[in-house]
């Protein structure tokens, strides 16, 4: 049986990050992905704050090899009144992270996946991880060949063993669920109908990658993300209690779309060039992240909403984390995780940023949010705060509205 440091369940923005965090630090590292790539996934408008971990490893220079479309600013207009209001990067706290990109992740996802083998990792693709089994605490098993395994990882085509395994398999989240309870967040039973399209009208200049979020009555919004290539992703998001599609997901897509004259004025020329897709009952916490010799990061950790585009930033933040707190288990001769000040730490800061997040999500859903945001703007700190945060910026302790606890 082939033995790894790491196994790294799931080849998605998270998995890969901490692919490259691992082979950079010169672990042996084995990623499992079951989808063959290229393939759809949604997530596709990037935050500011994850393009320093991408600078950090290198990655940044071929996300900005100008295939991506650059993202300056989140527009915010609520189509009952016509008001708006857009969150300028550059207008935070850290004028280091001014902007991200608008990513196919059919494209992107290839591109980080590839960034890791090039850092080292080992990549098995297409393969599906059928069964972990845990070597339990305390009963660590030494092979023949010496090597420490904390963990025995089944797949349809082979079994590996490693040290310490992280689940990054998104909402899936096969260790999640098995291994711990994994809960919906309350408040938060939301539907999402989205396709992409060409033709849709943009906005010139610097603001052509800003992503735009319309606010529709009963807590509904939409999403215009404008891509490089001339397509847009469009879609509308809904509390479940309100969803009306049932199976006629273009017609109910169409209706709440042409419902605003804004939405209908940049659609005029539109045309489909995908199918229409709907996902729903998204929003899950796991009640533990990581055991003895395990750890879960990215949405198999927590998803909260799409409202913030949190989703990418937070998978390749947490997944970041947790390979780190596995390089310092590894240096303090391969420690449990359960360890105080390894997984317990990593736990809080990423439970901090989710909390962050999810607090800036609910003022959302509280309702005017434009007014709102208007209004709290024209202070100076306020604004440099809101924008941190609406950038992604959640661990910045230097921001006024975590120290006052308004996040
Ligand atoms: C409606 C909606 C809109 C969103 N919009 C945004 C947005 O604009 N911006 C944003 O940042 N985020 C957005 N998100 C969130 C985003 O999709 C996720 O947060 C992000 O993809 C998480 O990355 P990940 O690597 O943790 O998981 P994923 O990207 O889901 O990757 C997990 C990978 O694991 C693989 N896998 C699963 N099971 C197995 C297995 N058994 N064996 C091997 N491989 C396996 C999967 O094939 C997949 O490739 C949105 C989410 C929703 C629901």
């Amino acid at each position: 049986m082939q033995h790894y440091d790491v196994i790294i369940i799931g080849g998605g923005p998270g998995g890969s990050q901490a692919g490259i965090v691992l082979a950079q630090a010169g672990k042996k590292v084995l990623i499992l992905e079951r989808e063959e790539y290229p393939r759809f996934h949604i997530g596709e408008s990037l935050l500011p704050a994850t393009m320093p971990l991408f600078k950090e490893t290198g990655f940044y220079d071929v996300l900005s090899d100008g295939r991506y479309i650059e993202k300056y600013g989140a527009r915010f207009i609520d189509y009952a009144n016509d008001d708006e209001v857009r969150f300028g990067f550059e207008n935070g706290l850290n004028a280091t992270i001014p902007m991200a990109f608008e990513v196919e992740r059919a494209l992107f996802d290839k591109d980080i996946l590839s960034y890791a083998v090039k850092c080292g990792a080992e990549l098995h693709q297409p393969e599906n991880v059928t069964n972990v089994e845990i070597v339990p605490p305390g009963a660590l098993q030494e092979s023949l060949s010496g090597h420490d395994i904390g963990a025995i990882v089944k797949t349809n085509l082979a079994e590996y063993s490693c040290s310490y395994v992280m689940d990054v398999t998104g909402r899936d989240a096969l260790l999640g669920k098995r291994l711990t309870t994994r809960e919906s967040n309350k408040g938060l039973n939301n539907v999402a109908v989205f396709a992409h399209y060409e033709n849709v009208a943009r906005y010139e200049g610097k603001s052509e990658g800003d992503i735009t979020i319309g606010l529709l009555p009963n807590g509904a919004w939409t999403w215009i993300i404008p891509f490089k290539n001339g397509i847009t992703s469009v879609g509308v998001v809904c509390s479940s209690q309100y969803y009306d599609g049932e199976n006629d997901f273009e017609g109910y897509l169409n209706r709440k779309l042409l419902g605003s004259e804004r939405v209908r004025t940049m659609m005029k020329n539109a045309k489909r060039t995908s199918e229409v897709r709907r996902i729903g009952n998204y929003s899950h916490t796991s009640q533990k992240f990581y055991g003895d010799r395990w750890i879960l990061s990215g949405d198999a950790a927590m998803f909260l909403d799409p409202i913030f585009s949190s989703g990418v930033h937070m998978s390749v933040s947490t997944s970041t984390f947790a390979a780190k707190t596995i390089l310092q288990a590894m240096a303090d001769g391969n420690k449990s995780l359960e360890t105080p000040g390894l997984g317990d730490k990593y736990e809080s800061k990423a439970r901090l940023g989710g909390k962050r997040f999810r607090n800036l999500i609910m003022m959302f859903y509280d309702g005017s949010f434009v007014a709102q945001m208007k209004k709290a703007l024209v202070r100076e700190n306020v604004r440099k705060g809101f924008t941190s945060a609406v950038a992604g910026d959640v661990w910045d302790e230097g921001n006024y509205l975590f120290e006052k606890s308004v996040l």
